[in-house]
């Protein structure tokens, strides 16, 4: 059997509530997940593929738990268990959807617009989500980047002070040890021209165990302005673990900000969408993006078409609290940047009088102010 994960040996190892021991015992093969779930042939058949090649399958004990055991369509299953359909291939699927290969700038480092850098700190995750849009190098070996290898990127960004903003994936930068990752925030630290950093993980939602007192104040202290990109998709994950984690780093002065990606059976619902959004304000988690599912190769049968995602932001957009309303975002073909989808609301523009399109469908006029007269100074 694969291990995903590579753990240091501690005495702790023992416990469940240990996050080495979930990552340890992560359902990585056929054998270890029919113990737990009774599953389809297009299940099994997607987990062959997956132990074949591609894109491995993990699955953390804590995240198997809250899988239906009898529901392939659970929507907690349809993001974790392979199945058959990864196989096909819809036309204009990419490998690289988002041209993250052609836009590497340093190893390691992907520059996509002026102001921001993407580092892949490690190919490593606790849990493979199935739509991953860069299953091209997940799990495909490597594991955490060292300084030195990351060295080239921290040069690159010590030599292009237009970039202010770094966001730390990967893979799950969490999945690597504290002391690799805290090195990682510090040399960005000492990056002047770095305004802030985002750590992009979803180890509150399938290793909560991860987030300790200890590691959120060891990340406090490795970056001063420090911000938590994490992936909640379904309410369901919303569990005592995942809101304990939540208010973990919260409470150590680390905002979170929710990136969910759309996905067909999952979470492509009104009803789930605003169970979810809500449940993340609650926790002081705040939704800042639903995302289009990219076009990866195999995961056809996962995505909703544009229209879906708008037609959904047509009922929340307004509706709901703005601190829970994320943007519907779709990211171009090619690398070309992410282009935000909102509800039409400019009806028509003319004569310094606006018409626009309120929340309830009603059309308003919004007239300018008159120029002001120019003031002549004594
Ligand atoms: C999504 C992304 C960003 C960040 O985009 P924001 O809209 O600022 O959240 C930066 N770089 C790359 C390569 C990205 O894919």
């Amino acid at each position: 059997m694969r291990l995903p994960i590579a753990a240091t040996e501690s005495p702790s190892l023992a416990s469940p509530d240990d996050w080495r021991w979930q990552a340890r015992n992560a359902a990585t093969s056929l054998v270890a997940l029919e113990s737990h779930l009774s599953l389809s042939e297009a299940e099994r058949q997607g987990i062959r593929q997956a132990e074949a090649k591609g894109l491995p399958m993990s699955i953390t004990p804590y995240y198997l738990a809250l899988c239906d055991p009898e529901d392939e369509y659970c929507p907690i299953r349809l993001q974790c268990v392979p199945r058959v359909e990864e196989s096909q291939t819809v036309p204009g699927d990419l490998k690289d959807p988002l041209g993250e290969q052609a836009n590497e700038v340093a190893p390691h480092l992907v520059r996509r617009y002026p102001d921001r850098a993407l580092l892949i700190a490690t190919d490593r995750c606790g849990l493979y989500c199935r739509y991953c849009t860069r299953s091209r190098l997940v799990g495909q070996g490597g594991g955490a980047r060292s300084l030195r290898e990351l060295g080239p990127a921290f040069s690159w960004l010590r030599d292009n002070p237009d970039v202010r903003d770094v966001i730390v994936s990967g893979g799950d930068p969490l999945i690597a040890s504290d002391s690799r990752i805290t090195a990682i925030l510090k040399a960005l630290a000492g990056i002047e021209s770095i305004d802030h950093v985002r750590l992009a993980t979803r180890a509150p939602v399938t290793l909560p165990q991860r987030i300790t007192d200890e590691l959120a104040a060891k990340l406090r202290d490795a970056h001063p302005a420090l911000w938590i990109m994490t992936h909640f998709n379904h309410p369901r994950e919303l569990t005592p673990e995942s809101t304990r984690a939540c208010a973990t780093l919260v409470d150590h002065g680390l905002p979170i900000m929710n990136q969910s990606v759309l996905l067909r059976g999952v979470n492509d619902s009104l009803d789930t969408l605003k169970a979810l959004f809500r449940g993340l304000v609650k926790r002081r988690v705040r939704p800042y993006y639903l995302l289009q599912c990219d076009p990866v190769k195999g995961t056809g049968h996962l995505r909703t078409p544009l229209s879906r995602g708008m037609e959904l932001m047509e009922q929340i957009q307004g509706h709901m609290s703005g601190i829970a309303v994320p943007k519907f975002i779709v990211d171009t073909p090619e690398g070309r940047g992410k282009v935000n989808l909102a509800p039409p609301a400019l009806v028509n523009c003319s004569n310094g009088v606006t018409t626009l399109r309120t929340f309830r469908g009603e059309l308003v006029d919004y007239k300018d102010p008159p120029a002001p007269k120019t003031q002549k100074s004594e």
